[in-house]
């Protein structure tokens, strides 16, 4: 792929990019991210954070600005969400990935994320791109619902223009003719994304499909891919979200997943050794 000059494999002359959040290290071992689609209150959030944590989770995931298709639906809960993230922070270690949807908010937002979430909407919003490649922080790119590969690594390639090198990219389904599922859950972008860029790669079936049955065999699929790492969004009482709870985990479905994760993420590292021979 022509243009790559930072995120293209061959223009890279190092190893593939391994972003160290606190104790995690993405890119290198695999991580899963989890919470709630939005914060919607503090019991919620630090609930949800602590029975994701129990669980095995790495990441505290959480929108307190949402970018909903209705202007009249719930839209976040701006900077008390952003507080309460950093209570559930306080309260479980985990490190916290936030999305920020406006270039002005960058800088802020920072003082609470550990990793900034570009959303599908924003994918290409460039001026927002160059904004948190300025910030310092690492981003998580995820993948707009129309784009191409080749799109989509242009645009983690101005983050890593303005001097920003951790990118992570996110599949998270993109539109097609089928309806069943919310997005079509495109995994062979996985082991593509591996083949021309150095950047880490996670997927999202929440948003890839929709369907909180559809999660678990999606995020066995995604370890099997070669994917390093999944974000899933769990709610402690997905009945009452405000947002996506019918792609939303209940805490004991996450804690069933994450020890099936575990047995396919031991049998993927056998398999990468035997191909190592
Ligand atoms: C989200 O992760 O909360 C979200 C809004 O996802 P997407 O941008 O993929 O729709
Ligand atoms: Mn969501």
């Amino acid at each position: 792929m022509e243009n790559l000059k930072l995120a293209g494999i061959n223009g890279h002359t190092a190893e593939r990019t391994i972003i160290t959040v606190g104790k995690v290290r993405i890119g290198a071992e695999f991580v899963v991210i989890a919470g709630p689609c939005s914060v919607e209150n503090e019991e919620q959030t630090i609930k949800t954070a602590i029975q994701v944590k129990e669980a095995g989770a790495h990441i505290l995931r959480g929108g307190a600005f949402k970018p909903r298709s209705s202007p009249y639906a719930f839209q976040g809960l701006g900077i008390k969400g952003l507080q309460i993230l950093e209570k559930a922070k306080k309260e479980t270690g985990l490190p916290v990935v936030t999305e920020v949807l406006d270039p002005r908010d960058v800088s802020w937002i920072c003082e609470y994320a550990d990793i900034l979430q570009i959303g599908t909407r924003n994918m290409q919003n460039f001026s927002l791109l160059k904004e948190v490649g300025k910030a310092g922080k690492p981003v998580l790119l995820k993948r707009g619902m129309y784009s191409t590969l080749k799109e989509w690594l242009n645009c983690a390639e101005y983050v890593l223009a303005e001097g920003n090198p951790n990118v992570i990219l996110c599949e998270r389904g993109i539109r097609s003719f089928e309806t069943y599922t919310r997005n079509t859950l495109d995994l062979a972008i996985v082991p593509s994304v591996k083949e021309v860029t150095h950047l880490p790669i996670i997927v999202d079936p929440s948003h890839g499909t929709g369907r909180m049955s559809l999660i678990e065999p999606m995020s066995l699929a995604s370890v099997a891919a070669g994917a390093h790492g999944i974000m899933v969004e769990v709610h402690c009482n997905p009945g009452e979200a405000l947002s996506d709870g019918d792609q939303s985990l209940p805490p004991s479905m996450f804690a069933d997943m994450m020890k099936k994760i575990e047995f396919i993420n031991s049998c993927m590292k056998k398999i990468n050794t035997l191909k190592d021979k």
